[in-house]
């Protein structure tokens, strides 16, 4: 069964290239561990209506999981909630339970309730909050016509606990445990454009395993690396796959005249 995630990164600071996407790769590599496949991740600015229509293309895909990060929080351009509820159709409220938790933040740090800390506890109809065990604004878990949306804060430190301590958990619970291995060795002695045409071939007839060649070296001294990996259940019978995929390949260039160096 193909479980398949879209991950959609809030904030015009990304679009400026003043943040570096961490956050996008990080969850790409926890997704794709556990064996589901990433099909797109989206960067939208700080308004409703970017946001928003972000969100709904998305959910019009119907992926299985959707996870978004930033504007949660309480500034002018912290937006997802509202882009969250125009493109789920829901409307907002108070969340009690996100209500409790802010409360329990602010409470901690001696700090008065205002119409800006009230506004963490706003959530689409239906939501759940996720605690935010290293900052003030929950996160939002909340399920649209068969797609499991986590909406989790900006900040990495607070995503990434948020992400690990609660939206693995649900992630887990409704989806079929999967495995991801994989494998690297380099090729040298072989442009790319040699190796191109290998490739072509082995791939069309090695379906189920990822190969994914990167280029490093120089022009005269070429060294691709190149990295196998394959989704499934069973981690031995991936490995054994992996391994055959690796002699497979490596004898097709062997004869074609490069180098094969295991790692
Ligand atoms: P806060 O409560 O702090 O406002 P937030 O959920 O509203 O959190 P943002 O305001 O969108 O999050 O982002 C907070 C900070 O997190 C940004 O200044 C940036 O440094 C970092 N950040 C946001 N998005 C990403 C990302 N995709 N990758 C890496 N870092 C990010
Ligand atoms: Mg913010």
């Amino acid at each position: 069964m193909d479980i398949n995630a879209e991950i959609i990164t809030l904030g015009r600071e990304l679009l400026i290239g003043k943040t570096v996407n961490t956050n996008a790769s990080w969850i790409a590599s926890q997704l794709t561990a556990l064996g589901i496949t990433v099909t797109r991740i989206n960067v939208a600015g700080d308004t409703v209506g970017e946001i928003s229509s972000t969100i709904a293309e998305a959910l019009g895909r119907r992926p299985s999981i959707l996870v978004t990060t930033g504007g949660l929080g309480p500034t002018y351009d912290d937006l997802t909630i509202d882009g969250l509820a125009a493109a789920t159709r829901t409307p907002k409220e108070v969340n009690k339970e996100a209500l409790r938790l802010v409360q329990a933040k602010y409470r901690a740090m001696k700090l008065e309730m205002t119409s800006s800390r009230y506004k963490l506890a706003m959530m689409p109809v239906g939501a759940r909050p996720l605690v935010n065990e290293y900052g003030s604004a929950p996160g939002v878990f909340v399920e649209f016509g068969g797609t499991m949306i986590f909406s989790l804060p900006g900040v990495p430190r607070e995503m990434m606990a948020m992400f690990t301590s609660q939206v693995l958990k649900v992630i887990l619970q409704s989806v079929p445990s999967q495995t991801f291995r994989e494998r690297f060795f380099i090729i040298e002695g072989m442009p790319e454009s040699s190796l191109a045409p290998i490739i072509n071939g082995w791939i069309s007839s090695n379906r189920r395993v990822y190969l994914k060649s990167h280029p490093g070296g120089t022009e005269s001294a070429p060294t691709i690396t190149i990295h196998l990996s394959a989704a499934g259940s069973d981690a031995a019978d991936l490995d054994d796959v992996l391994l055959r995929a690796e002699e497979s390949f490596s004898r097709l260039v062997m004869k074609a005249g490069g180098k094969v160096r295991r790692q």
